[in-house]
């Protein structure tokens, strides 16, 4: 499908930010060394969208320290419109660090009191760029202010478009109050969203249930969303979409850091909606689950790779692993 508007996006994400500093073993001195990674899930998600060929913005605040000035650059290098990212020179690009266990889960220590990420105010967001086919958004943008209002009002100033609202909550208990606060805060924007995508952790927290069926057809039916995405890891995906639900089973691969899986997931989800997969009727099963495996394989991809930002993959290492076998 080709837009007639060439001023419009296919996909502008709005949210955080940020440097991962990965560990990268220990130097001759034996002291532990980083990787300076771009990081933040809304970024990775038009990063993989980049990738496979779409038009994509993204709207946020970094400092105009090295590292803002290193996500900037990051998001040009990877062809995607950088014009919404603010650069504050009072304050400091915020950071994350980054744990890996055995398997290439990970874990996140948060330095972002006072950091830019969550400077960013409604006025600062540049409305050209929602002018876009699909807005993407998480739940981190939601956890403080001014960030949540603009977050917000991004939605509000959409609500009367044809724009799809694709929603990644994310939990990270940590960032939040307390869990009410957080299931509250997580909940307020869902009655927009069209296209969810969670992990079974975060359907748990949301819905109460750790069921996939009932979760996933409680969200779709409570907030009228048409397509439910419940990730599940190395054991694939969970889906509700219309009346079709079912599970597409994940690839065989070797993951070393499962970073950013879930964002490529979406990347791939929304690429296929790009491409003319349909929301709701006449939505057809088999093209939903062809969608998926094709998501399950940009996820796939990206764990067998050290970081997430610049280890999307291009169509062609898609199509190789298409080709092979899923998981029993
Ligand atoms: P999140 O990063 O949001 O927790 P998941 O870890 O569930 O998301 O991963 C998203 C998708 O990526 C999964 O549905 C699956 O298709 C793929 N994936 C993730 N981890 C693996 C793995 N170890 N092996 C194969 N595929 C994986």
């Amino acid at each position: 499908m080709i837009s007639k508007d060439d001023t419009m996006f296919d996909v502008v994400a709005l949210g955080e930010f940020l440097v991962d500093l990965a560990p990268l073993g220990n130097s001759s001195r034996g002291l532990v060394q980083f990787e300076a990674n771009p990081g933040g899930a809304p970024a990775n998600v038009v990063s993989c969208l980049s990738k496979l060929g779409k038009k994509t913005a993204f709207i946020g605040k970094v400092g105009s320290d090295m590292f803002g000035i290193m996500l900037k650059k990051a998001l040009e290098r990877q062809g995607i419109c950088s014009r919404g990212l603010i650069a504050d020179p009072g304050l400091n690009t915020t950071v994350a660090f980054v744990h890996l266990d055995e398997d290439g889960e990970r874990s996140f220590s948060f330095y972002r009191k006072g950091c830019a990420d969550i400077a960013l105010h409604p006025d600062e967001i540049d409305k050209s760029l929602l002018n876009t086919r699909i807005f993407h958004f998480g739940s981190l943008s939601l956890t403080d202010d001014p960030v949540r209002s603009a977050t917000l009002f991004a939605l509000e100033k959409l609500a009367d478009s044809a724009t799809l609202i694709s929603y990644n909550p994310n939990l990270r208990l940590e960032l939040w109050e307390s869990p009410k606060e957080a299931r509250r805060r997580i909940l307020e924007p869902m009655h927009r969203v069209d296209i969810l995508k969670v992990s079974v952790e975060e359907l748990e927290f949301i819905t109460g249930t750790s069921d996939l069926a009932s979760g996933a057809n409680r969200l779709a039916r409570d907030y009228e969303i048409a397509m439910v995405f419940v990730t599940m890891g190395a054991k694939g995906c969970y889906y509700r979409v219309g009346e079709h639900s079912g599970h597409v089973p994940a690839f065989d691969v070797q993951a070393v850091d499962a970073t950013g899986a879930g964002d490529a997931f979406l990347g791939g989800i929304l690429y296929h909606i790009l491409e003319g997969l349909a929301l709701a009727k006449p939505v057809c099963k088999n093209e939903i689950e062809k969608s998926i495996r094709f998501a399950n394989a940009v996820g796939a991809l990206v764990t067998t790779k050290l970081g997430a930002f610049w280890s999307m993959p291009g169509h062609e290492e898609i199509g190789q692993l298409m080709g092979n076998q899923v998981r029993g």
